[in-house]
C-alpha cells in the first residue's frame, strides 16, 4: 500500500498523472479517521487515489487560525497512504499560487450566509483553491466531507458552474465515540471544553428526533437544539438554523434534504456540525 509517490510541483504531478484520471481527496492535513474514511472510499471507487494536503492560506480570514492550524506532513504522508492513497501532494503555496497569481473564484448563492457570512473570504479561498486543483489532477471523482456541508454544496455549485471534471461525492462526517465531529481543531480544546463540545451533537440528535416524531415547525426545531447547548454556559452560540440542503437558505417549515447547521465558538476554537433533518411524511 505505501508504494506510492510524492509530489509537489504542477510538472510532478501531471507527469506521475498521465493519462489517469484519479480519485482525488483535498485535504489541509492533520489528517484523522474523517479524512482517512474519504480516502478509504476513493481507493474503493478508483484505481488511483491522489490526496493534496495544503493549508491553504487564502481561505482562513485570520492569520492567527493559519498560523496555528496544525502540521504534521510526514505523519499525514504515511496515514495517506496507508488509507489508499497511491499520489500524495504536498505543493509550497508558489506551486499553487504561481507569482503574481491574480485571480480568485468566487461563488454567491450558498456561500454568501453562515461561514461565508462570518469569515470573510473564506469560501473565495476555498472556491479558487479547488478550483485549481481539479483542473491539475482532472479527477473522475473527488471526495468532500459532509462535515463541512455549507463548503460541500459551495464546491457542488462551483462544479457544476465551471463545469470542472469528474464528479462531487459527498461523503458522511465521521464522529468521535460521544458524537462530537472529528476535527482538526479538537485538538486544540482543554480537556472541560472537550465535554462540553458533546452538547453540539446532542443538539442535532435532540432535533433529528424531533423532526422524526413529525415536528415540521422550524422555530420550534430550533429551540429544542438551543434548550440542549444552553446546558453548556461555556458554548457560544455562533449560529443554530435549519436551511434549505442546497440553496443553504433557512426555513420556517421543514422541506426534505432540510439540514440543521450549528456553529459554536468553546475555549477560543470555532465548531461546526449539521445534520440533516427528517419528517417520516414529507
Ligand atoms: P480539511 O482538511 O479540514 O480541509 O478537510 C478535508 C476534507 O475532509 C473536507 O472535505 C472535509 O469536509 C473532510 N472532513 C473533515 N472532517 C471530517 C469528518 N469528521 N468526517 C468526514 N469528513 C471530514
Amino acid at each position: 500500500m505505501s508504494a506510492g509517490r510524492v509530489v509537489a510541483t504542477r510538472a510532478e504531478l501531471r507527469a506521475a498523472l498521465g493519462d489517469t484520471a484519479p480519485g482525488l481527496v483535498p485535504t489541509m492535513g492533520a489528517l484523522h479517521d474523517g479524512h482517512l474514511a474519504l480516502i478509504a472510499r476513493a481507493a474503493t471507487e478508483n484505481l488511483l487515489v491522489v490526496v493534496s494536503v495544503f493549508v491553504n492560506p487564502t481561505q482562513f480570514s485570520d492569520p492567527d487560525d493559519f498560523a496555528r492550524y496544525p502540521r504534521d506532513p510526514a505523519r499525514d504522508v504515511a496515514a495517506a497512504f496507508a488509507a489508499g492513497a497511491g499520489i500524495v501532494f504536498t505543493p509550497e503555496a508558489s506551486a499553487i499560487y504561481p507569482p503574481g497569481a491574480a485571480t480568485r473564484v468566487e461563488v454567491a448563492g450558498p456561500a454568501l450566509r453562515w461561514e461565508g457570512a462570518v469569515r470573510p473570504g473564506h469560501f473565495i479561498g476555498v472556491a479558487t483553491v479547488v478550483t485549481i486543483l481539479l483542473d491539475l489532477v482532472r479527477p473522475a471523482r473527488s471526495y468532500f466531507g459532509e462535515k463541512d456541508y455549507q463548503q460541500l454544496q459551495v464546491i457542488r455549485r462551483l462544479h457544476a458552474d465551471l463545469a470542472l471534471p469528474g464528479e462531487i461525492i459527498g461523503c458522511p462526517t465521521v464522529r468521535d465515540a460521544d458524537g462530537l465531529a472529528l476535527s482538526s481543531r479538537n485538538a486544540r480544546l482543554s480537556p472541560e471544553a472537550r465535554r462540553a463540545a458533546r452538547a453540539i451533537p446532542d443538539a442535532l440528535q435532540a432535533m433529528v428526533e424531533r423532526a422524526g416524531e413529525g415536528e415540521t415547525e422550524v422555530s420550534a426545531l430550533i429551540a429544542t437544539g438551543e434548550a440542549v447547548l444552553r446546558r453548556e454556559p461555556a458554548l457560544a452560540i455562533d449560529h443554530l438554523v435549519v436551511v434549505d440542503g442546497i440553496s443553504l437558505e433557512p426555513l420556517t417549515t421543514l422541506t426534505p434534504g432540510a439540514r440543521a447547521l450549528i456553529a459554536v465558538e468553546l475555549d477560543g476554537v470555532r465548531l461546526i456540525d449539521n445534520r440533516e433533518l427528517r419528517n417520516p411524511r414529507l
